[in-house]
């Protein structure tokens, strides 16, 4: 808990820079003072909000009242702003991806000096990972061989600056970010291999979905997907272990865990379909299996917020750690060469 108040202003104020503000309003010790976008629009809508609107970024950084700068631009603006205020001496939070290449974010990392760099990878409070990380801990299914890890949409790549190559735009750097750093999260240990497909369904400029399959060194194999031209969706996440199955269906948190309770009783009735028979893949009988809830987690993302002010006043550890955030920022590099080559490439 911190035990001093921060101000904040808000630098690119769209659609998450005004999901920002109305988290913060729900947050002890931090309010929001104002903000700064290049559109006179939203300049005016945060008036309406009762905020002050500065009039470039040089007024917000030489505000001696601001000691939080959340950087909500477009991708590729976030090298410039983030620099920018870690030299004016204020600590920043950067929306995801923090950089557009892990090179960019080695110099933002670099231009920490008196000031800290923080990045908003939020989906690590995201309740359906939190209870699949829980399974994995509880070691619920023996030993996990695979996790496949999936978001799908239908809307194709959205008709902003995320269709924009030089925006940074693409779903391996929208979404990809997000699951890539959840599943490096989840798993202790390096990732020798990677395989990757990009899809470009809606368009050619950039990825609007991918596939990537991660292949860590312990012999766990995680496949990833993002695809926006999904009219029915698979699972969000689907978990094999050696003793039962887990899924998570979606983000309401729909799912079970199904285990072995009898391995010794092996009868199985076998299945015919229009054209043969089957055992092996037979259901098993309900006398061997057991099917329980998901162990649910809940979580509360303003911890992300009271983690940058406890980490700034000295009293915590940053959670999102940038060095995690480089890992990422390189196997999403790992992914588009492996795309480009057609071929599964080394990574650590
Ligand atoms: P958006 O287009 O709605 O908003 C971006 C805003 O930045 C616009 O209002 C634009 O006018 C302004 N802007 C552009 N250049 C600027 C500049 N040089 N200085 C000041 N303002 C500038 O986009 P968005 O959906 O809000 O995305 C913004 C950022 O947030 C992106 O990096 C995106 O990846 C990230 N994001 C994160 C999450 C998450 O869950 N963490 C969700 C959505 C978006």
């Amino acid at each position: 808990m911190a035990d001093r108040d921060f101000t904040m202003a808000i630098v690119g104020f769209g659609g998450m820079g005004n999901w920002h503000r109305e988290l913060v309003e729900t947050i002890d010790h931090l309010r929001v003072k104002g903000i700064y976008d290049i559109k006179e629009e939203r300049r005016i809508f945060a008036k309406e909000c009762g905020l002050y609107a500065y009039s470039s970024l040089e007024e917000v950084l030489s505000d001696s009242e601001i000691d939080l700068i959340l950087c909500a631009t477009p991708n590729d603006v976030h090298k410039e702003v983030v620099i920018k205020a870690l030299q004016a001496g204020k600590n920043v939070v950067c929306e995801k991806p923090a950089a557009i290449t892990s090179k960019d974010f080695e110099e933002m990392m670099a231009a920490q000096k008196t000031a800290r760099l923080f990045v908003h990878q939020n989906r690590r409070w995201d309740e359906d990972y939190l209870t699949v990380r829980n399974i994995l801990e509880q070691k619920m299914l023996g030993p996990v061989f695979k996790i496949e890890s999936r978001v799908h949409g239908s809307r194709g790549i959205p008709g902003d600056w995320r269709g924009c190559r030089e925006h940074g735009g693409g779903m391996v750097l929208d979404w990809g970010v997000h699951i890539l750093d959840q599943a490096l999260q989840m798993i202790d240990g390096k990732v020798k291999k990677v395989y990757a497909e990009l899809t470009n369904v809606t368009n050619e400029v950039v990825d609007d979905g991918f596939t990537a399959t991660l292949f860590f060194e312990n012999g766990l194999v995680f496949m990833l997907e993002v695809g926006t031209s999904n009219f029915i969706n698979l699972p969000r996440w689907y978990v094999l272990g050696r003793d039962g199955s887990a899924v998570v269906r979606d983000w309401d948190l729909s799912g079970e865990v199904v285990r072995v309770t009898n391995w010794d009783k092996n009868d199985a009735v076998p299945v015919k379909t229009a054209a043969g028979l089957t055992k092996t893949m037979a259901p098993r009988t309900e006398d061997t299996i057991c099917t329980e809830p998901l162990p649910v987690v809940h979580s509360d993302i303003r911890d992300y917020y009271r983690n940058v002010m406890g980490t700034i006043s000295g009293d915590a550890e940053q959670i999102v750690k940038n060095e995690e955030v480089l890992r990422v920022l390189k196997l999403m590099e790992a992914i588009f060469r492996s795309a480009e080559l057609n071929q599964t490439v080394d990574f650590e």
